[in-house]
């Protein structure tokens, strides 16, 4: 099934390659309108990263102060990250409702809910004001039980939200309705969140470049951070403890000190002096001393199919909905323009010490893992072409959500850890730093429960926390395949695959 196809670094997703031909036909000026840092440069607003974080926080910078300098800084080109090579479900976070409420309260966690969902339609404003052709669908996504050990793995989120008056959020399915959507001899009930839509993800990456570029950003790619205030990247220092504390004064006050960041890029060394700093940087923060016990990096994959219109509407999947399963481990699968598949998950794998190296963009066992998840959600299409297949990495925190925060005494504002989940929450994310950016503090992301929560609990230190990541992942993905064919999984590896629950994580299969 995999044919020939194999994962590489050296070579972009399939996202990102059709979204840099079309953008090369319809504004070949643009490829060369970001070119690497020369020299030195100050700006108003420095941000690090130009995925959605940091291309969003910029874009509502130019609102916010259109004044504002503002200078990007991105190592390899905006959206070569995981910002356009992932899957492209931008979804709410109704499911993690009752998360939300234990660390927020019952306003809070609507509020947060209700901030969320309404990214999704901002994305959809945003590609259509601005002649974006990112394939903006809001069709819902579905979560399917795929094996009887997966029943009912939406059940607590679904009654507190019902609990709540927000039942309209997330809607249970039988599984004639499943089957209604999507055919699979092992699809079983499942549960609907109709406010989620899918987008060409690289697509939307590069158009917010171009936008950002009309509106004056001055954008370095190929240009790489790597000092950020005295700090540089490296094996893990202090545990940032006091990086939860809201931002202190900044700006021209006494004592003022600019945030100084050194660069490296073909073109040589350079500097950026900045009144104010965004760290937009997803996994690659966990290589940063500030947020290294915070996060754990971990590899998710894609392989894309060739295109099968007619095998799509054999199994009645037409209408554009994101798909996932209920593994932990989970599988999400969505279609794309010309009716191809594209699946990601199936387990992934935890990189170490904060280092992003081959093991997120080139590993073949992940690719295959992929692939075995749509053979067996989809045996009728077990014999479809896989055409490409690619990777990168997430950023993960013990309780599965972002954190937000600013280096304690210093200007420099920060969101990492999406965990896998960053295309909507990115466009509240980057509304939050800006506002911190520029010290709009009536701004009313700031007042949004997320921007003031604390830092998530640190993870054990290397190499415990590498051993203990593969160890549980292991764990885990065998004891789903085990209940998949309908076994029952030895005790012991039930108990390693709930280590993090039981040690007061928000991971992992309970
Ligand atoms: C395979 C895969 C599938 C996914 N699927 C989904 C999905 O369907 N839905 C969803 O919501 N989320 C998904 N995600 C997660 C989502 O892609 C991220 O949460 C999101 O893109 C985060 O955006 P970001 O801007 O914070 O990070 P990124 O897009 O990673 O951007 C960070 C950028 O910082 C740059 N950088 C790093 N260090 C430096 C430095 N020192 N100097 C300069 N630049 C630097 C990097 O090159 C990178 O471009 C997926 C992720 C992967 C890998």
């Amino acid at each position: 099934m995999l044919g020939g196809v194999k994962p590489s670094g050296a070579r972009r997703s399939w996202w990102l390659r059709e979204a840099l031909t079309a953008e090369a036909a319809a504004s070949p000026h643009l490829t060369a309108a970001a070119p690497p840092l020369r020299g030195s440069i100050s700006a108003d607003v420095v941000i690090i990263g130009g995925g959605y974080t940091g291309m969003w926080t910029a874009l509502r910078i130019s609102e916010l102060e259109p004044s504002a300098r503002v200078v990007l800084l991105e190592a390899d080109i905006c959206g070569g990250g995981p910002s356009g090579r992932n899957g492209g479900f931008v979804t709410n976070w109704w499911d993690e409702f009752p998360t939300l409420l234990q660390r927020y309260g019952p306003i809070g966690a609507r509020q947060m809910g209700v901030a969320i969902e309404a990214a999704v339609d901002d994305v959809g404003a945003f590609c259509a004001t601005n002649g974006i052709d990112a394939w903006f669908t809001k069709a819902g996504s579905l979560l399917v039980s795929a094996a009887p050990a997966q029943d009912g793995a939406w059940d607590v989120a679904v009654e507190s939200l019902r609990a709540h008056g927000l039942a309209d959020k997330y809607v249970p399915l039988s599984a004639a309705d499943v089957a209604g959507r999507v055919r699979s001899p092992v699809f079983r009930d499942g549960v609907f969140m109709p406010g989620a839509a899918t987008v060409q993800p690289a697509v939307l990456a590069r158009g917010l470049r171009r936008v950002l570029l009309e509106r004056g950003v001055t954008i370095l790619e190929g240009t790489e951070a790597v000092e950020i205030d005295g700090h540089t990247r490296g094996p893990f220092g202090p545990l940032g403890a006091g990086a939860r504390r809201a931002p202190t004064r900044r700006g021209t006050g006494v004592g003022f000190r600019p945030v100084r960041i050194r660069t490296r890029s073909t073109t040589g060394d350079g500097e950026v002096l900045a009144a104010n700093a965004v760290l937009g940087l997803n996994a690659w923060a966990a290589g940063w001393p500030w947020f290294g016990r915070r996060l754990v990096t971990w590899s998710s994959y894609i392989v894309l199919t060739e295109p099968i219109p007619d095998r799509l509407a054999d199994i009645g999947w037409t209408g554009g909905e994101g798909l996932a399963d209920a593994r932990f481990t989970l599988h999400y699968l969505r279609t794309t323009a010309d009716g191809r598949i594209a699946i990601g998950g199936g387990g992934g794998t935890a990189g170490f010490g904060g280092r992003i190296g081959d093991v997120f963009t080139d590993s073949l066992d992940d690719v295959r893992r992929a692939a075995a998840g749509l053979r067996r959600l989809f045996p009728s299409i077990a014999d479809v072409r896989i055409e490409d297949a690619w990777g990168g990495p997430i950023d993960i925190t013990s309780d599965h959500l972002p954190w937000f925060g600013s280096v304690p005494g210093r200007p420099i504002h920060f969101v990492h850890g999406y965990s896998g989940n960053g295309v909507g929450p990115s466009v509240v994310a980057g509304r939050i730093l800006a506002a911190r950016a520029v010290e709009a503090s009536a701004d009313p992301s700031l007042a949004l429960a997320l921007a003031n929560g604390g830092a998530p609990r640190a993870f054990p230190p290397e190499p415990a926390r590498f051993i203990g990541a593969r160890l549980v992942r292991e764990a885990a993905a065998r004891r789903e395949s085990m209940e998949e064919r309908g076994g029952s999984p030895p005790r012991l590896l039930r108990e390693v695959s709930r280590l993090p629950r039981r040690i007061g994580y928000h991971l992992g299969p309970d």
